[in-house]
């Protein structure tokens, strides 16, 4: 399925995981893709890879392809590769708000760098560049798309991921109030709140046998999920078959929106 034949997205945090497999897929369907993502010089060497691989495939799909580095949360650095990518391609349609962190420590231990600097990715790294985003959907005919990446946790609190928990559900209200904002003039705003996924951030988890059976004990599809699974719910909201769909969180989340707790009805047993 081409879906997306001939568009042009940005997807930001393209370089790993959920990101990655958005950028990917959406070549399958035909889209060229401009992949930013911001590492640190540690990851530099690796990262650098994983993104001249998702390039490749990129072209082997028969699309165009641009990496733009930047920090999401510089406003001078958003509009720099906006400007990147508007200058070498003349236009974008589809703007994936993918790049996000997480720190864990109890709240009272939270300090007020570490908490501005998930809010600063998470969210206003998604304001900044939807707002580039809109600048340009607003500037000529046919609108435009922004998906952000948000997470189960929009609605779910996080107990020793406060500020993960609070960006995100930041993110519901932010896709919720620019959809209503801009759906009279052809920009729809949407967001995927994936649960559990196999990709580097879960690093904590994926490579322990234990702690990866109790992931699984608590969904109710009974596993993780795959990027590939949470890349395929954007290209829907970024294909016309969602042309009426705006201001939605889609949960891939494998049922952990559904108080798994209470598949059991030990509330009401006498
Ligand atoms: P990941 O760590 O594999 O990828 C994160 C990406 O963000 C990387 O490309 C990294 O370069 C980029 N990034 C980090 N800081 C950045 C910055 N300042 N500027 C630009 N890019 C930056 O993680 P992932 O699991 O693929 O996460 C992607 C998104 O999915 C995040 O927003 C995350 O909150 C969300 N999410 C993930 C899960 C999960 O279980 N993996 C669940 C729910 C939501």
């Amino acid at each position: 399925m081409r879906r997306l034949e001939g568009k042009y997205a940005l997807v930001t945090g393209g370089s790993t995981g959920i990101g990655r497999a958005i950028a990917i897929r959406f070549a399958e369907e035909g889209a060229n893709v401009a992949i930013n993502y911001h590492s640190s010089r540690e990851e530099a060497e690796i990262t650098e890879d994983e993104v001249n691989k998702a390039c490749r495939v990129i072209r082997e799909h028969g699309c165009r392809e641009m990496v733009v580095k930047a920090n999401v949360a510089d406003e001078t650095a958003v509009a720099r590769i906006f400007g990147e990518v508007i200058d070498a391609w003349g236009r974008l349609d589809i703007l994936v708000n993918n790049a996000g962190i997480q720190k864990t420590s109890p709240t009272e231990e939270v300090t007020a760098a570490d908490y501005d600097k998930v809010l600063g990715v998470n969210l206003r790294g998604a304001f900044l560049c939807a707002r580039e985003a809109i600048r340009h959907f607003l500037s000529r005919d046919g609108g435009g798309i922004i998906i952000n990446n948000s997470s189960v946790h929009q609605i779910i609190p996080k107990p020793g991921y406060t500020p993960y928990a609070v960006s995100k559900a930041g993110v519901g209200n932010l896709t919720r109030t620019l959809a209503l904002e801009y759906a009279a003039r052809g920009i729809r705003v949407n967001a995927v709140g994936p649960g559990a996924i196999e990709t580097p951030i879960n690093r904590a988890w994926l490579d322990d046998p234990e702690k990866k059976a109790l992931v699984k004990s608590h969904i109710p599809i009974g596993r993780a999920g795959t990027p590939e699974e949470i890349a395929a719910v954007f290209a829907f909201l970024a294909s016309d078959d969602s042309a009426y769909i705006t201001g939605q969180t889609i949960y891939a989340c494998g049922g952990l929106t559904l108080y798994p707790d209470f598949r059991t009805a030990w509330s009401s047993q006498g």
